[in-house]
């Protein structure tokens, strides 16, 4: 009975140990590993009547192996961290840390047909940056890096403090798309006027000069004809379209 119940434990500890790897350095793990291994053998020593000799034999035996296990457990970690880095940078802009196209691409698909499924609303803000390349040519290309920076941020900040479960992704090279589940276009409307409105009054700081930029913004809705994504896009896209056509620096609703 004692024998099988410090079997469990050490094999608990061991298995949290694994687990939390690293924060385990080497030193505490095997210190840890060894001090229950040798309590353990004691034990048997004692029950099985087993000479000294054979306890320091097996003692040796599991320190080889507790090395071997350490060094396995370090290759999980490692394994671990390369894939959590792999989504990361697979799903995420790195320039301006919100989610990319490749993430926008798998939400719309998700939602779309979830959407139509269930009977769900489902709408959409798109927004493009007016007259970006002036930036870019007046300031530089970095200058344009820290607006567009600054155009993620405030966007994100802006739709995180109405609903967290909304989530912004940069499409494009100044080209935003903002997916809102179960939100009509009454509800849409006034949100997509707050990103464009954060937006227009927020001033970036680059060497010393103060930019600000303006946004064109198209917004729809989920409507009975659309028979994929592409033609729920297509609608936005085309209302984006619009409101640069007609002048920039406006909101399209359609
Ligand atoms: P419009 O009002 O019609 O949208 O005009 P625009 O100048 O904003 O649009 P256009 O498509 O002509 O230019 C977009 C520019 O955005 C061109 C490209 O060099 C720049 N751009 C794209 N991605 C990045 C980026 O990551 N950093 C910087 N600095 N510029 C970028
Ligand atoms: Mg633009
Ligand atoms: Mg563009």
């Amino acid at each position: 009975m004692v024998l099988h119940g410090g079997f469990a434990l050490f094999y608990l500890e061991s298995h949290v140990q694994s687990v939390h790897m690293w924060r385990w350095p080497f030193t505490r793990y095997i210190s840890l590993a060894m001090v229950n291994a040798t309590i353990l053998w004691i034990v048997v020593k004692i029950r099985l009547n087993l000479a000294w000799t054979t306890v320091a034999e097996e003692l040796l035996n599991f320190a080889i192996l507790a090395v071997l296990m350490y060094g396995y457990f370090k290759i999980q970690d490692k394994d671990r961290r390369i894939k959590d880095r792999l989504f990361q940078s697979a799903n995420w802009d790195a320039l301006t840390n919100v989610q990319n196209y490749a993430a926008y691409d798998r939400a719309i698909g998700y939602e779309f047909y979830h959407s139509v499924g269930q009977h769900r609303n489902l709408s959409m803000i798109m927004f493009d940056i007016d007259h970006f390349k002036h930036v870019n040519d007046t300031y530089g290309h970095l200058a344009g890096d820290e607006v567009l920076k600054g155009v993620a941020k405030t966007a994100s900040t802006t739709l995180k403090q109405i609903d967290p479960k909304i989530i912004l992704y940069r499409t494009g090279g100044e080209e935003f798309n903002v997916l809102l589940p179960n939100y009509t276009m009454e509800q849409t409307q006034p949100i997509a006027q707050q990103i464009f409105d954060a937006v227009a009054q927020n001033e970036v700081e680059y060497n010393g000069q103060t930019l600000r930029v303006t946004l064109s913004i198209g917004v729809s809705g989920l409507t009975v004809q659309d028979r994929n994504p592409l033609d729920f896009y297509k609608r936005v896209d085309a209302n984006l379209y619009h409101s640069k056509k007609n002048g920039r620096m406006q909101i399209t609703t359609a």
